[in-house]
């Protein structure tokens, strides 16, 4: 950013063929910036023993159509459909949970933006829900490019990114499958990750109904 601005400074803010390429590539890094801080005040935050959960009984479908629908224009730019649910046509009933319904959708943002990132274009990633008794099982999948096998139990260490040439052009900072587990473990719940490299990739994580 600062290379980009004292180039600007220095007499190419004149320069009409490189002005707005500068400008346009700061911003761009300014938002990577905003992105980094934001992730790493909350892992921040989260690691200190800050998060106090605020429970709630809410409908995790409801939340999971609302997060898809946010998630929607990003997706369709590699022409992945997000789907909430078993099938394109099933209507869902409802299923009231406790838990802290901002903090779920934080975890839902995490790994639709992932299930995106690393899909394949045209792909698909779907929101799930499984009956446990007392508890449903939350599933996202996608049938992206997957993680090897001696990855799969490291994706959730901090700052922990499989391919590093590939992630770094991907944008992200690699804390946001960290934030994911630390939310899900000041819930006293789990979440894990099967996956197949070139199949894609499935994160399943529990809560308690209501
Ligand atoms: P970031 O996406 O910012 O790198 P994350 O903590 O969200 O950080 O993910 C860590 C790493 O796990 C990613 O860099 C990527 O290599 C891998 N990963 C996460 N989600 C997926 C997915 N759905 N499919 C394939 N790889 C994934």
């Amino acid at each position: 950013i600062q290379g980009y601005i004292l180039t600007l400074l220095d007499g190419a803010l004149e320069d009409e063929t490189i002005n707005r390429k500068y400008l346009e590539r700061s911003e761009k890094s300014i938002d990577r910036l905003i992105n980094i801080v934001n992730d790493l005040e909350e892992i921040s935050k989260l690691e200190s023993g800050a998060l106090h959960l605020q429970t709630e009984t809410f409908d995790i479908v409801a939340l999971a159509r609302e997060i898809a629908d946010a998630t929607e224009m990003e997706a369709s730019k590699k022409g992945i459909t997000l789907r909430v649910g078993h099938s394109a046509t099933a209507p869902l009933q409802p299923i009231p949970v406790k838990a802290d319904r901002r903090y779920i959708g934080q975890v839902l943002v995490n790994l639709l933006v992932n299930s995106v990132k690393y899909g394949k274009e045209d792909g698909l990633t779907k929101i799930a829900f499984i009956d446990l008794f007392d508890k449903v099982m939350v599933e996202v999948s996608d049938n992206g490019i997957g993680i090897a096998p001696e990855d799969v139990p490291r994706v959730f260490e901090r700052f922990y990114r499989t391919d590093k040439s590939r992630s770094r052009e991907m944008g992200g900072t690699g804390l946001g499958l960290a934030i994911v587990k630390h939310i899900m473990e000041a819930h006293h719940e789990t979440i894990t990750l099967r996956s197949e490299p070139g199949k894609g990739s499935t994160f399943s994580f529990t809560l308690p109904k209501a």
